[in-house]
């Protein structure tokens, strides 16, 4: 399938996620937009491999997602915007009578308020484009929940909400909405605490993947960036225009339990 000629807003995509997406929808020939909230060479540097590898136009745009105004500028300096998929996002881990003040906004903040802010920015852009696609980056813990992660856990509940209501503000319109519910995904962030949980635990990695890290997942594998890409590619294409205020889960079983 080809995206040519569609602009991808991708928030918080210099790492992880955000950044596979932003691979896959290029590969798929959409121009992308990269964002985080530095503005370091490196950060254009991915941008500039993503033009010379799949031919598309990749900018990066410095943006800081815990701020309403810059998310609606960043939406602005896009220029255009029909794909928009909101996947910035922090966590924080703390029992609720400890849990900082400052913590708890900044998780509402980036993971929760900046999708309101883009999404409001972006949909008179898709209106007028006659097409668009609102692709929001909740988690397991948008249909779940764990302990000690209210503030990551309320946010997450939040963006699935705001995602249905989207869908309905727009359903008669060639525009959807929809959330993906990632459980655990190997990031480089992921990957790095492997080593020292083997450690820890005095496991092997494959025993510590499957039964510390992974105890409630049930395929016992890691989700991959590249997947979540994919997923987010096929919510772009024709086959998804009646998909529209749902969750698709890449969990390995999670939400089955
Ligand atoms: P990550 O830390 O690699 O990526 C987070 C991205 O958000 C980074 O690009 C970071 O720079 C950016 N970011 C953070 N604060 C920002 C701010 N104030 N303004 C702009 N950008 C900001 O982590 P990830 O695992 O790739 O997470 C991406 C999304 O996927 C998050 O919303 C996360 O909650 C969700 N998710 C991750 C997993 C997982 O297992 N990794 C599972 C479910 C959901």
């Amino acid at each position: 399938m080809t995206l040519s000629g569609k602009t991808a807003v991708i928030t918080g995509s210099n790492s992880g996620i955000g950044l596979g997406i932003a691979w896959e929808l290029a590969r798929a020939g959409a121009d992308v937009v990269l964002n985080s909230f530095t503005d370091r060479d490196e950060d254009h540097a991915l941008a500039r491999q993503i033009a010379e590898e799949t031919g598309t136009k990749a900018r990066y745009i410095k943006a800081d997602m815990s701020k309403g105004e810059e998310c609606r500028d960043l939406i602005a300096q896009a220029g255009s915007c029909d794909i928009l998929v909101n996947n910035a996002g922090i966590q924080h881990v703390a029992p609720i009578d400890e849990f900082p003040v400052d913590k708890w906004e900044a998780i509402i903040a980036i993971n929760m308020s900046s999708a309101f802010h883009t999404t409001a920015a972006a949909l008179p852009m898709m209106r007028a484009a006659g097409w668009g696609r609102v692709v929001n980056i909740a988690s397991a813990h948008g249909l779940t929940a764990s302990p000690f992660k209210t503030a990551y856990i309320a946010a997450k509940h939040g963006v699935v909400g705001m995602t249905k209501s989207v869908a309905l503000e727009t359903a008669q319109e060639p525009i959807t909405a929809n959330a993906i519910c990632p459980g655990y995904v190997l990031t480089p962030l992921v990957e790095a605490q492997i080593p020292d949980t083997m450690e820890k635990y005095n496991m092997g990695r494959d025993e510590v993947v499957k039964k510390v890290m992974l105890e409630r997942q049930p395929s016992k594998e890691f989700a991959t960036v590249e997947q979540l890409g994919g997923t987010t590619v096929f919510l772009c294409s024709d086959a998804a225009a009646q998909i529209t205020g749902t969750t698709i889960s890449v969990d390995g079983g999670w939400t089955a339990l």
